[in-house]
């Protein structure tokens, strides 16, 4: 059970629908074609883009039914979907009426890998998934080892698991839709960052999103990291069924117990892989290598020295790692300082998890937010973070609802509300921080909402608020 592998032969004549075109259908029908599956691609739009795509597949022998997601192919034996379907849709509840078992990408990538494959370190949670991946991915390489960062960061995993060259070890980001879909996935390791609420759309509940990135622990062989300060994390650790012998391993931004990492005296320390927890403790870096030194991001660090150090790699790796990891952008990047005042880009803070992450980090600041708040509620943001806002700047569809929580629980605090949503509102909430800022301030665009009401995306947002920022620069220069 622990090592479920579909063995090569087994694929040769099987009946299975794929649920979806895009960045994980095509290589999912590709690769099940190539073992001799009878594949349809099944999807829901229509469009010029899926039609090429389709065309593409169609030549090398699969079907494609485009426009037609709901219905299930005749004799479907396996279905392979998209991680982003959500589970009630009427594709899958003919599946279950039929017993047709559904795995998703990461799944399906778990059952192909070859014998002797790569073991996969897992890292979930709310946010900060992609930086804790890819330092872990750091620090792996530095200690020599042939690794990459995959999975939900934007890198297929099932190019990774059959990549001709094999990797020894691989550092897996998964969302909770993956983790979903992902039944048999047994990790060597792996970490729950936090929890807050977010897609519970998808999964219905706050209860089954916490049970979905709950599976990445199970059958675990090694550890089972958690977040000293999210007790929900450690619950998690408590319900999952592992392997013998896998420890629990907390993370926290205090001195660390046994079998614990932690910070001491600005000294990142680990009290869980050295001979002797009860007295022992093995100095792994400084804050000052991580990079940026907020504190969620030491959080992000620990997490990631925690699976690497699980696998057995040795503290100056992490040092070393850690030094050599740089931040993706738009996630808390410093873009220039002007006049005395520093402007920050953390555009990737698409809700209020993230955002009182970077809020926590600098003070005082002028706060850049708004946009799409996806149904959420921005009291308890605003209670946390009043005392050290010198302003607000409001963009975006739904600023009314940060506005009436600043009025609730920071009435003290000035607010510029910016009823512009044209492409050049970036600009002028920029100009309109820069009046608010004294030196000494950090002005800081951590939304708390998704971009898509202005901007194609949080990278364009991030762009323009930068573009701003060195407008602002030509002009006191
Ligand atoms: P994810 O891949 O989970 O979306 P990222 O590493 O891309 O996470 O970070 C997204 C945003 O979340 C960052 O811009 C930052 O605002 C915030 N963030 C990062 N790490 C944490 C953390 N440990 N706790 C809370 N917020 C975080």
């Amino acid at each position: 059970m622990s090592d479920r592998r579909t063995p090569a032969g087994e694929w040769e004549g099987k009946r299975v629908t794929v649920a979806g075109l895009g960045v994980s259908g095509i290589p999912a029908a590709r690769a099940l074609h190539g073992l001799g599956a009878v594949v349809t691609v099944v999807n829901d739009g229509d469009d010029e883009r899926s039609r090429a795509q389709a065309a593409e597949l169609t030549a090398l022998g699969v079907t494609v039914r485009l426009g037609d997601g709901a219905t299930l192919p005749e004799d479907t034996e396996l279905i392979v979907t998209a991680p982003g379907w959500q589970p009630d849709k009427p594709l899958f509840l003919a599946a279950a009426e039929a017993g047709v078992e559904i795995w998703g990408d990461v799944e399906l990538a778990w059952r192909l890998r070859g014998p002797g494959a790569a073991p996969w370190l897992a890292v979930t949670g709310t946010n900060g998934k992609t930086t804790t991946v890819r330092m872990l991915a750091a620090i792996l390489e530095a200690a020599g080892l042939r690794t990459a960062a995959v999975g939900n960061i934007g890198v297929s995993l099932l190019d990774a698991v059959l990549a001709g060259e094999p990797y020894d070890v691989l550092a897996v980001e998964l969302s909770s839709y993956q983790l979903h879909w992902a039944p048999s996935l047994r990790a060597h390791s792996a970490a729950v960052l936090n929890l807050a609420p977010d897609h519970i759309d998808w999964h219905g509940s706050m209860e089954a999103y916490a049970a979905d990135k709950g599976r990445v622990y199970e059958g675990n062989r090694v550890a089972c990291v958690y977040n000293a300060a999210d007790p929900a994390t450690e619950d998690l650790v408590r319900e999952a069924d592992v392997e013998e012998g896998c420890r629990a391993i907390g993370f926290t931004l205090a001195a660390p117990g046994p079998s614990q990492l932690g910070v001491v005296d600005g000294i990142l320390v680990d009290r869980a892989f050295v001979e002797n927890r009860q007295k022992q403790a093995q100095e792994l870096a400084e804050v000052a290598d991580v990079n940026p030194p907020a504190p969620h991001n030491i959080a992000n660090a620990l997490a990631a020295a925690a699976l690497a150090r699980a696998y057995g790699v040795p503290a100056a790796a992490v040092r070393d790692g850690l030094r050599a990891f740089r931040p993706d952008p738009h996630r808390i990047e410093k873009v220039a300082e002007v006049a005395g005042v520093t402007y920050v880009d953390d555009s990737k803070a698409t809700n209020t998890h993230a955002a009182e992450a970077s809020l926590a980090a600098y003070d005082p600041i002028v706060w850049i937010a708004g946009g799409l708040a996806k149904g959420a509620t921005f009291d308890e943001l605003v209670t946390k973070s009043a005392a050290r806002l010198r302003g607000a700047v409001l963009i975006g569809a739904d600023r009314a609802l940060i506005r009436e929580a600043l009025a609730r629980h920071a009435p003290e605090v000035p607010v510029v509300d910016l009823e512009r949503t044209d492409t050049e509102a970036m600009s002028a909430a920029v100009r309109e921080a820069a009046r608010l800022a004294r030196p000494g301030d950090t002005v800081l665009l951590a939304p708390a909402c998704a971009s898509m009401d202005m901007f194609v995306n949080y990278n364009k947002r991030g762009e323009a608020f930068a573009d701003a920022v060195g407008a602002l620069a030509a002009e006191s220069a």
